[in-house]
């Protein structure tokens, strides 16, 4: 029977690694926009809004009033109206993405809810914890199933990493001292280490504002 840490630990890791691919930029995502624009959907007879980028408004306009539209904007009741929040020239196909997100995360308008149906630059994290919010016992049970499929292989796993970082020893510049490579984690919440950190950002912030002549420290 494995103890709770270690399921803690082999679920924390999962998610480490989801995310480490969710990130891993593709051509597609790295792809730049000439023409990079931000708008939101709406009709003044609902009480739904979308959120959407493209680098053709007047084409995309036309997607969202077409009979075939499979957005989610179909869902929208009346006509739709559309309002461009950015223009952007050179950008990223990713980076219009979290231009994107950073709207949908700051939509403050209370009389309307939106209603996308994915979250832009969203980690398999941030889905997860979505879709199970109002389910959190399919949840437990989903992790259930995945520990006993998966723990003999995932110990194992723990193992070979506890094996390489057997004898390693990891240097703190801050407290400029050595401390064994597992033992890292533990450090950097030591009082010691703490107190070595705070001082040392205080004393930065007066050499700053030294530099800078300013009375005002910059941190
Ligand atoms: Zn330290």
């Amino acid at each position: 029977m494995i103890g709770i840490k270690v399921w803690a630990f082999i679920l924390k890791d999962k998610n480490i690694r989801y995310n480490y691919i969710m990130t891993d930029l593709t051509d597609f995502q790295l792809e730049i926009l000439p023409v990079g624009i931000i708008y939101r959907c709406f009709s003044n007879t609902d009480d739904k809004i979308y959120y959407g980028s493209c680098s053709n408004l007047d084409a995309r306009k036309k997607q969202h009033n077409s009979l075939s539209n499979q957005c989610m904007t179909r869902l929208i009741n009346g006509d739709l109206e559309f309002e461009m929040l950015e223009q952007h020239r050179d950008i990223m196909r990713y980076d219009l993405k979290i231009r994107e997100r950073f709207f949908m995360d700051n939509h403050k308008d209370t009389n309307r809810f939106i209603i996308n149906k994915n979250t832009p630059t969203g980690t398999a994290k941030e889905y997860h914890k979505k879709r199970y919010a109002k389910a959190p016992k399919l949840w437990a049970a989903k992790q259930k199933v995945y520990y006993w499929k998966n723990h003999e292989k995932e110990l194992a796993r723990l193992k070979k990493y506890q094996q390489s970082i057997k004898g390693k020893v990891w240097h703190c510049d801050i407290c400029d001292c050595d401390v064994s490579f597992g033992g890292k984690s533990k450090h950097k919440k030591t009082l010691k280490h703490l107190s070595n950190v705070s001082s040392a950002s205080a004393s930065e912030c007066i050499s700053t504002e030294n530099l800078s002549g300013s009375d005002t420290a910059l941190c």
